[in-house]
């Protein structure tokens, strides 16, 4: 065979492989053309190993390397390491941007990773970062998220380090694997044998994590999509789980997702078990994956290291008993403790707002007991603790150390990952609920001013239609209401007509807040309730000037009139699904705040409003709601100019005049 050939199945040049092969251990020459038939295999499996040890090793240590300030090591290695700065998810087009990608491309990465999403919707940082660093990207959290969690974690740690840890409590448990490798089919096949509370037969809800007995030990399990779990264990691991279990197919070996679970537990410096799943395969390789572990200085206890391997199958529930056991030991070695006693502080693992009962949270209790009636904040937001359920859906009335409950109380959405803090103070409590919403007052009145700058130079427009007798008095009208001078309004004639005054012509003032005019006809009393229960205006005329001294008194007053705008929140937008001439159908992610029916929206592209427009519909879940608040995906109808693009900002916000 040719080396060239060889080269290029191999996806390098002709001269690298002829460079290379001495090191893999093949002396063919350094000008070698061809190559023996029966050597070819064997090089090209050597190279594929020696690709994917450099490939995981330089991945390790970049790794490693996240978050930490060294701007020397940075510099060596910015040559072929682009940095991107990603906050918490990304939109993938623009993902494609930053990277100077093309995003089929990127799509098609995302995709082989097992991750369908289309170029308008958005990607976690965890996914973002370990597809751009596959791609030769060094990813850095955005500056403010590195701020938000840095605060978090040091104020969890000063409310768990003042606390007195003496009581043991359940290990909590996190699962952290590659993508396919089996932590789903772990965590349900432990869950389904060692379920508690067995007798009560409760359904039991996925609410982010659950509890499993063994020896008359409750072990806990953080239970969150992929992700999730990963997100918060990146930000404060060891705050949050005290024990990993890393799940490696025996089949597969180390993969990117592996490597990344691994650099997560080694900077949080977490007791781990290492379970080889998927024994049960023909193609397992147990000794295989001890290799590559020990290639990584991970080695194994039987090979003389430290480094605990559980083989499990979690299909056929193998050797699950003795995995549950290997935690309970590490448990036991690293003395998990907790303070039982006072007032409880947790965090949230998950949270999302129930068509029926609102918003809903679960909370890891970390210290203290949690009991119905505590009152609480999370972050900026406050409750009550109304009601309390296990994972089987039992009421509880105390939750203590390690225990995940679902909570319901909770005045808006939590963030997952904040910190619920238990205050019993009454003082103290009104004083951080002032706080809190002095802070959203602040956000808003910032806001509100904006708005009013924004409002057209801050001119007040009169709208206006015209009906008449004959069209040459509505033109009359209308040239004569031009001369009307008063500072700081204007009108606006936004329809002129013959004859009666017509439903149309309420409907259409009432869509814009016009006052109808007519001039020379006669009143029409179904009109006339019809524009009272719209709270349209209609005024009558027969002489002009009784016309024009009207429109300045009412010029006059709107002059004095004060445009307050309440802000509600913002959305993200995320897909338009329809477009028209005066209409869209659009979807996007509550950022901030909320918003409800009956809210105008600002249409804002790099940071500047470009229109606004008025919010016709609202749908979450594809059902119709009145609200829909921060952390969820909401449908809107809009109406007003069609320029809404995937990436723009909306700003919600209730229009009301003094
Ligand atoms: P996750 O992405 O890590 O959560 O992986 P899953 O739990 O979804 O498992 C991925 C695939 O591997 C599924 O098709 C599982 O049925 C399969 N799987 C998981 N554990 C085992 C196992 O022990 N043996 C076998 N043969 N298949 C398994």
């Amino acid at each position: 065979m040719n080396v060239s050939t060889l080269a290029r199945q191999l996806k390098t040049t002709t001269q690298e492989l002829l460079e290379k092969l001495p090191e893999l251990g093949f002396d063919v020459g350094a000008r070698a053309i061809k190559i023996d038939d029966a050597l070819a295999p064997k090089i090209s499996e050597a190279w594929k190993k020696s690709q994917k040890k450099q490939a995981m090793q330089k991945r390790l240590s970049k790794v490693e390397e996240r978050g930490k300030d060294e701007p020397t090591e940075q510099k060596k290695d910015s040559e072929n390491n682009k940095e991107l700065a990603i906050g918490e998810s990304i939109v993938v087009k623009d993902m494609a941007e930053m990277m100077k990608f093309p995003v089929a491309k990127l799509m098609g990465e995302l995709m082989k990773n097992g991750i369908m999403v289309s170029l308008n919707e958005r990607v976690d940082f965890d996914t973002a970062t370990i597809i751009a660093e596959d791609l030769g990207f060094k990813v850095i959290k955005s500056d403010n998220e590195i701020k938000e969690e840095a605060s978090k974690r040091e104020r969890l740690e000063k409310l768990l380090n003042t606390r007195n840890a003496q009581d043991t409590k359940p290990p909590v448990v996190v699962v952290m694997g590659h993508v396919d490798h089996g932590k789903t089919k772990l965590l349900d096949a432990i869950r389904q044998t060692n379920v508690v509370d067995q007798e009560a037969g409760g359904i039991t809800q996925h609410i982010g994590a659950y509890q499993t007995e063994t020896r008359d030990r409750l072990i806990t399990f953080l239970d969150t999509p992929g992700h999730e779990a990963f997100k918060a264990m990146r930000s404060r691991g060891g705050q949050i789980a005290d024990v990993a279990v890393l799940v490696v197919a025996a089949d597969d070996g180390l993969q990117p997702q592996t490597l990344e679970s691994i650099s997560v537990i080694q900077k949080e410096k977490l007791p781990f078990v290492v379970a080889i799943n998927k024994i049960d395969k023909e193609e397992a390789n147990i000794d295989k994956v001890k290799q590559e572990l020990s290639e990584i200085n991970l080695i194994p206890e039987d090979w003389g290291g430290k480094v605990i391997c559980q083989p499990i199958s979690a299909k056929f529930n193998k050797n699950i008993p003795e995995l549950l056991d290997t935690i309970l030991l590490i448990a036991d070695l690293e003395n998990i403790k907790a303070d039982a006693q006072g007032s409880a502080v947790g965090t949230i693992i998950e949270s999302h707002i129930d068509k029926s009962a609102g918003p809903v949270a679960t909370v890891l209790v970390q210290a203290g007991t949690l009991k119905i009636g505590d009152m609480f904040m999370v972050g900026d937001v406050s409750g009550k603790i109304k009601i309390m359920q296990d994972w089987t859906g039992k009421n509880l009335t105390a939750a203590t150390p390690a225990t995940p409950v679902k909570i319901l109380g909770l005045k808006e959405l939590p963030s997952v990952g904040e910190i619920l803090e238990v205050i019993t103070d009454k003082k103290e409590f009104k004083g951080r609920l002032k706080i809190s919403n002095g802070k959203r007052k602040i956000s808003s009145s910032s806001n509100s001013t904006q708005n009013s700058d924004d409002e057209e130079s801050g001119i007040n427009t009169l709208n206006l239609i015209i009906k008449s007798d004959v069209l040459g008095s509505a033109e009359a009208i209308e040239e004569s209401l031009s001369k009307i001078k008063v500072p700081e309004t204007k009108i606006r004639v936004l329809k002129k007509g013959l004859g009666q005054i017509t439903e149309d012509d309420i409907a259409n003032a009432e869509a814009t807040k016009a006052i109808v005019i007519g001039f020379h006809i006669k009143e029409n009393k179904n009109i006339t309730s019809l524009a009272n229960e719209k709270h349209v205006t209609v005024l009558y005329f027969d002489i002009i000037y009784k016309l024009l001294e009207e429109v300045e008194k009412i010029l006059t007053h709107i002059k004095a009139k004060k445009v307050i705008h309440k802000f509600l929140g913002t959305m993200q937008v995320l897909a338009i699904f329809k477009s028209s001439k005066n209409s869209m159908i659009l979807g996007g992610k509550i950022t901030k705040g909320k918003i409800s029916k009956n809210a105008k929206i600002k249409v804002i592209k790099n940071g500047e409003v470009e229109t606004m427009g008025e919010l016709i519909s609202l749908q979450s879940a594809k059902e119709n709601v009145n609200e829909v608040v921060e952390g969820n995906e909401a449908g809107i109808e809009y109406k007003g100019e069609p320029i809404i693009e995937v990436g723009d900002t909306l700003e919600f916000f209730l229009e009301s005049y003094e």
